[in-house]
């Protein structure tokens, strides 16, 4: 049989998820190549704990070569250009060519979009970022805490109130939580309306009780770091001492120069099968769009990246057995919101569900922030805690009921 090759571009969750279960899958003759710009994977989800100083950077990232399955071939290279017809790839170490092709480049931030935000915000979606908090909360003795989403879209709907629910409890721990206030600043409506009223109001009330403001409805228009003031687009302004970040987020550039990209710039691709327009290209996780039944966007977050990577490599791995794939991606998914003083709740459902997305959202626990330590570790620990890890969730979540992509 001729020896077959799959291109699996970008190496963060979904990628790694996609090539080890490609690995796993296909026939050890076939090949599996892994292209990714970056020598480490950053858990981005840490990032978090970053921010307000409980994990360092090296305790949050590990050699993507580690997280590999042995027989996948990692380049590591930028990918200059994709030519979907062909099935042809540019990148700084020369041309590829793939039987399929698995797109995973992710989306990144746009910090040029709304003025003034690179020299404002401390950008807890960047490591560096998400350090000069932790640094600047250091020296922090009390003011005006400030949590903003510069525009829309983002990655991880969460995010925001995660980290202003940890703000809250660094605050508190350092004794100057009632010299602070702490306000939240969104373009949306209300926290992760994907999810629905309910679920908005639950994570409103979470952070009520904690004295967190929530500004709805809040567009950017410029921030003006010179006066630690930001300017909204009906002329209302909020001060700030300390702000704390979340980007815009565009679709990488070789993407969006690509026949790929849909007019805003992100691939479109089949919901259940992740393939995009050009037969044999798949494309999963944020560099995708999807519309939701209720006409929203499915959200940017991990845990699909690795279901839908998972989809895929089976779906590439029957086709080469010259069968029709039976797995679909069915829009299950579930984060951990971490809610501070060492709880997280959990919050699970179908994004596919019509006419809106079915989620439930457990109260906020010890055993779950437990939960969500140990989904870090499995990730990102040392090989023996990536083990201990992965074994203590299979049982953490069959005990509690939780359905969690391992
Ligand atoms: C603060 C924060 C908290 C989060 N919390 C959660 C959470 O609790 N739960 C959850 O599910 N999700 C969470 N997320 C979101 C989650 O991290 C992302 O949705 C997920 O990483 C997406 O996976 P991906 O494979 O699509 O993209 P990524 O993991 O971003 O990987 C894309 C990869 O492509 C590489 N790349 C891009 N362009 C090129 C190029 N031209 N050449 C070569 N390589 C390239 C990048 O270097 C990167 O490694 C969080 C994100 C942040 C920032």
């Amino acid at each position: 049989m001729a020896r077959r090759t799959v291109l699996v571009l970008g190496g963060g969750v979904g990628g790694v998820v996609t090539a080890n279960e490609l690995r796993r899958t296909l026939d050890p003759a076939d090949r599996v190549v892994l292209v990714e710009r970056e020598h480490r994977l950053l858990f981005q989800p840490s990032l978090l704990w970053l921010m307000v100083g409980r994990r360092r950077r090296d305790q949050i990232e590990r050699p993507l070569r580690e997280l590999l399955a042995s027989g996948v071939e990692l380049i590591e290279a930028e990918v200059h250009s994709i030519d979907p017809v062909a099935r042809r790839v540019e990148t700084t170490a020369g041309t590829l060519e793939g039987d399929r092709i698995v797109v995973a480049l992710g989306a990144e931030p746009d910090r040029d979009a709304i003025p003034g935000y690179r020299e404002a915000a401390l950008d807890f979606f960047s490591p560096d970022g998400a350090a000069a908090c932790a640094r600047a909360l250091d020296e922090f003795r009390g003011g005006r805490v400030v949590v903003t989403v510069a525009a829309l879209p983002y990655k991880c709907p969460a995010a925001p109130y995660e980290a202003a629910l940890l703000l809250d409890d660094e605050l508190r721990r350092r004794g100057i939580r009632e010299h602070s206030e702490i306000d939240v600043y969104s373009p949306e409506p209300a926290p992760m309306p994907v999810a629905g009223p309910v679920m908005g109001a639950a994570v409103v009330d979470l952070m009520g009780a904690k004295g967190i403001r929530f500004h709805p409805g809040s567009r950017v228009d410029r921030f003006e770091p010179a006066n630690r003031d930001i300017v909204f687009a009906d002329g209302s302004r909020a001060a700030y001492d300390l702000l704390a970040g979340i980007p815009p987020h565009r679709a990488p550039a070789v993407v969006r120069e690509s026949q790929l990209a849909g007019e805003t710039g992100w691939i479109p691709v089949d919901r259940a099968t992740l393939e995009t327009r050009h037969p044999g290209v798949y494309a999963i996780g944020d560099v995708t769009t999807i519309t939701l039944a209720n006409g929203k966007p499915l959200p940017r977050a991990g845990v699909f990246a690795h279901g839908e990577g998972l989809v895929v490599a089976r779906r590439i791995a029957a086709s080469f057995d010259g069968r029709a794939g039976a797995d679909t991606f069915d829009g299950v998914g579930y984060c951990w919101v971490e809610a501070g003083a060492g709880r997280a709740a959990f919050a699970a459902g179908g994004f596919f569900a019509e006419p809106d997305p079915t989620l439930n959202l457990r109260a906020p626990g010890r055993s779950l922030h437990a939960g969500k330590v140990l989904f870090e570790r499995s990730w990102i620990g040392g090989r023996l805690e990536r083990r201990l890890a992965h074994a203590g969730l299979v049982v953490g979540s069959r005990l509690a009921g939780l359905r969690v992509t391992l």
